[in-house]
């Protein structure tokens, strides 16, 4: 299959272009050929989004932008088989996680739907200021205009619709550029919003890289906003790139769980296996850090490795296995060496396979500081730093003791504690009782620190893609002044 930009509904796959082959994480087979976009594809996508944007988006109005929202979703359960196989097949996701990202992206396009229809104002009180009296004042919300959509390999369909969705729901044209290492499920995705009825020339698709074609999508001056889910230093480059455009970022984390004493920690531990070790580790909210109360760190230690024996490590497209490949081989031996590192300066492995090409067992280490990457850093692997702590005070200060913020987890049984340490933790959000790797997609989802600005989460999304215009009218007469 060869697959190129998709502008105006026309696609752009001549033979002449420079391909790219998109290979399967698991047995690198070619699960499409790319024809690369140019910066002539980017700048004919971006002046037609912004036409379509004056000429039509602007004025659809919200039961039409819903209607195209649940009829994708509708499109969407019709081809369920169709996106969990492209998922797994590009991002060697297991087909059990890719069948929940599916899921997960269906409710999303309703939860879409629904909010098209919520974007309402509100009235100001005018009067509250002296010489305000018979002026009537309301502020309406209108859309952005073009929105430079830009998403990671991880999830190449809930995480695009986490951008798509929103964009649509509030009035907003949008060029997409999904990542280059999976963007097939992006393809499939934006032929699957113009079948709903997304005009052609208000949703465009982009491929390639970030530096070819990503960088001129945040520098173009008729791009009114652009929304990035990918790593910290990409973020910090866009975020300097895209001038006076409004600026959303998702960035990574290195999610921290705090594990006391009191809490039922055998469910902790299975919830933390399979926030740990779900997607081999490539989540932004990959529960990494693992703080334990020391008078259970032994026992919940040995709970982890007895889980985390039970996974079932193959091929990502057989049903009952839990943990495929990751993305590349390169990404593979980048995590080995920080386990390596780890280890030679006197971690321990409680757990830990042999790496064969892009599949790396689950890792459980301990004895760990905190100046390691497996710590300090994003990991992004199937890594779990398990570490005692005796203090809630210590928990807490060295959960925070990241220069991330998105997501964490509190397990304990004491509601107080478990409230006071959910305010104390610097993070975008926080679960009581669940691993930091739960999500779903109506809560404000987004980063404090280096973690990202802005949330998402439909509604909250939608709002970033909102201008507020003030309407003000001075009235002739009105009662007498008293
Ligand atoms: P990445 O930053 O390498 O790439 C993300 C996207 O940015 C890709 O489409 C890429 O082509 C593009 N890009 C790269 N350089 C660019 C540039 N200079 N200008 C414009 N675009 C550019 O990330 P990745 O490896 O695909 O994904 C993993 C990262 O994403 C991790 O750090 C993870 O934590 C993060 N992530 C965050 C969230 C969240 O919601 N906070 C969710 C998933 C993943």
């Amino acid at each position: 299959m060869i697959i190129g930009s998709i502008i105006s509904g026309k696609e752009r796959n001549e033979k002449s272009r420079t391909t790219h082959e998109v290979k399967n994480p698991f047995d690198g087979s070619t699960v499409a050929t790319l024809a690369l976009s140019t910066a002539d594809d980017l700048n004919e996508a971006v002046e037609a989004a912004h036409k379509a944007f004056e000429n039509k988006m602007k004025a659809m109005p919200a039961h039409e932008r819903a209607d195209i929202l649940r009829k994708a979703a509708r499109l969407l359960g019709e081809r369920e088989d169709e996106f969990q196989q492209s998922i797994t097949a590009e991002s060697g996701k297991p087909v059990k996680q890719a069948r929940k990202e599916v899921e997960r992206s269906k409710q999303l396009l309703l939860y879409a739907a629904e909010e098209a229809k919520k974007i309402g104002g509100e009235v100001v009180p005018m009067d509250a200021a002296i010489g305000g009296d018979n002026r009537l004042g309301f502020v309406k919300k209108t859309p952005l205009g073009v929105v430079g959509a830009i998403t990671p390999f991880n999830f190449p369909l809930n995480l695009s619709l986490h951008k798509l969705a929103p964009a649509i729901a509030a009035g907003n044209t949008i060029v997409f550029k999904p990542a280059e290492k999976t963007p097939v499920t992006g393809y499939k995705l934006v032929k699957l919003l113009h079948e709903a009825g997304m005009p052609e020339d208000a949703l465009h698709l982009i491929i390639g890289t970030g530096s070819e074609i990503g960088t001129p999508l945040v520098e173009h001056e008729k791009v009114a906003k652009i929304s990035f889910t990918g790593s910290v230093p990409v973020g910090k480059s866009i975020q300097k790139a895209a001038g006076f455009k409004k600026v959303t970022l998702e960035l990574g984390s290195n999610s921290p769980n705090i594990v006391f004493e009191d809490a039922d920690w055998k469910d902790a531990a299975e919830r933390i296996v399979a926030g740990g070790f779900g997607y081999s580790g490539q989540t932004c909210i990959s529960a990494q850090r693992i703080y334990v109360h020391r008078d259970i760190f032994d026992s919940f230690t040995d709970e982890l490795v007895r889980l985390a024996n039970n996974l079932k490590i193959g091929d990502p497209a057989d049903a009952s296995v839990d943990i495929g490949p990751m993305i590349t081989e390169d990404e593979a031996k980048r995590a080995e060496e920080w386990v390596e590192s780890a280890l030679s300066k006197g971690a321990k492995a409680a757990l830990k396979g042999e790496r064969s090409g892009a599949m790396l067992p689950p890792v459980i280490l301990t004895d760990v500081t905190d100046d390691m990457h497996v710590v300090q850093k994003e990991v992004f692997a199937p890594i779990l730093a398990v570490i005692p702590f005796g203090t809630e005070d210590e928990a807490v200060r060295r959960a925070n003791d990241s220069i991330y913020g998105l997501q964490a987890a509190v397990f304990t049984k004491n509601i107080d504690r478990a409230f006071r340490v959910a305010d104390r933790i610097e993070s975008g959000g926080v679960w009581i009782n669940d691993a930091s790797t739960y999500r779903q997609d109506n809560y404000p989802y987004g980063g404090v620190k280096q973690s990202g600005i802005g949330r998402e989460g439909v509604k909250y999304a939608v709002d970033e893609m909102l201008e507020l215009k003030f309407i003000g009218v001075k009235l002739d007469g009105g009662p007498p002044r008293v």
